[in-house]
């Protein structure tokens, strides 16, 4: 158990302390949900009114050759060190669920034209929900393809000779556990097929390297430990050796190799610019690049680091409050949040918020918080932790105004 006393000291020997002023931090506030929309960076206020004022309002459509036509690659080329990616393997665009779509469906077409048997998407039950609905989404694209959707224990076993691609997630949601990526990656290709990793609670949570593991695909969020703000585009990775053969079935002008040539036919262009579908979201876009220039330098095992002793304060105080975790207590199997499950987990959630400690609630039974290396102090969690306790021990969560579901939770 830490005490406050050591939590202060954790603090005053953390190297990524500094990195704490760098964002808005409203009075009070602990904030544990930066796994789901990561805190706003103040450099982000001052650049979003230069992208409104100047850049818009004054600059108008000559921006678009003052910086903004080469943003999805140049914010791409940013996330690229955090995954493990060369610079010219990733591109911001769309959303992650959009993503998932243009990724399976190229996935399966290009396995499909090796080989006619290879048909399946290979996938997690309990998977985050869009990456399921996408995937059944994008095999009704696919004339023949369809989806399996298999418990964790059972994925080994589904991969066959009929397994075009799987897609799993690599940090869960809702647990936290994380799959070894290299082994995982070496089992489906062993089988034949091609791996789609959702990177969405990885990147900016622990390091990943896409590029030791020989992945494939991988797709993962910008709004969450990226700090790219609400509805922030995310980000895609193909792999070089991959670049020139896949193809993006949703084909827009601005994935064209000459869209200023405004002719009838599709050319797709070179490298990762084929992804593009259509216009970028300038404002959104400029959001995640301030984000990512916080994370510039920044040396993954030390957030690692942070996030377990963070892990262990607050998994402390959830066992002395009686409370079951369901996150893996070895590091190197887990993410960078801790859930716990209690059978009024929604009413703990809101307790705590109402006492200005954000977490979140994953139905049915799991209350989940976000530990953010770069935003979060040691003893912020250690409060949030005697916080929780108190909540469970008191049976605070016991009140109606708790029990009101909002829509969104
Ligand atoms: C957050 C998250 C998403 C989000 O998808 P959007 O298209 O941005 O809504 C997708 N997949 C996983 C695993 C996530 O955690």
């Amino acid at each position: 158990m830490t005490t406050l006393a050591e939590a202060r000291a954790l603090d005053a020997a953390d190297g990524l302390a500094p990195l704490r002023a760098r964002f808005v931090r409203p009075e009070r506030l602990i904030y544990l949900d930066g796994n789901s929309l990561g805190m706003l960076p103040a450099a982000s206020v001052a650049a979003s009114a230069d992208m409104v004022a100047r850049q818009w309002g004054e600059r108008l459509i000559r921006s678009w050759n003052e910086g903004w036509i080469e943003a999805p690659a140049r914010i791409g080329a940013l996330v690229a060190p955090l995954i493990g990616a060369a610079a010219d393997e990733v591109i911001v665009c769309d959303s992650t669920s959009v993503n998932l779509f243009k990724a399976i469906v190229a996935g399966l077409r290009e396995a499909g034209r090796r080989d006619p048997k290879r048909t399946v998407v290979v996938s997690e039950a309990g998977n985050f929900h869009t990456d399921l609905h996408i995937a059944a989404g994008a095999v009704g694209c696919v004339p023949g393809a369809e989806l399996r959707i298999v418990p964790r224990e059972g994925l080994a076993e589904a991969l066959g000779d009929d397994t075009a691609l799987l897609l799993l997630t690599h940090v869960h949601y809702k647990s936290g556990a994380r799959f070894d990526m290299a082994e995982w990656t070496a089992r489906a290709q062993t089988a034949g097929a091609l791996m789609l990793w959702d990177l969405s609670h990885s990147a900016g949570a622990v390091a990943v390297d896409l590029n030791r593991a020989g992945a494939d695909l991988a797709v993962g969020c910008g709004y969450k430990y990226l700090n790219g703000g609400p509805g922030a585009p995310a980000f895609l990775y193909v792999a070089k050796r991959w670049q020139g053969g896949l193809g993006n079935p949703l084909s827009g002008w601005m994935g064209h190799a000459a869209p200023f040539d405004f002719t009838d036919d599709y050319a797709p262009a070179d490298g990762m610019t084929r992804w593009l579908t259509g216009t970028p979201p300038m404002l959104a876009l400029d959001g995640l690049e301030s984000g990512l220039a916080l994370w510039r330098g920044i040396d993954m095992p030390a957030v690692e680091a942070k996030s377990a002793a963070l892990f262990d304060i607050l998994l402390a105080a959830g066992r002395r409050a009686g409370l079951d975790c369901v996150t893996p207590l070895d590091p190197a199997a887990r993410g960078s949040h801790i859930s716990f499950r209690h059978a009024e987990a929604y009413g703990v959630v809101q307790a705590l918020i109402a006492r200005d400690i954000v977490g979140d609630f994953r139905a049915p039974d799991v209350a989940r918080f976000g530990l953010t290396p770069l935003t979060l102090s040691h003893e912020e969690v250690w409060q949030a932790g005697e916080a929780l306790a108190e909540v469970v021990a008191e049976r605070e969560w016991d009140r109606p105004e708790y029990r009101m579901r909002s829509a969104v939770t």
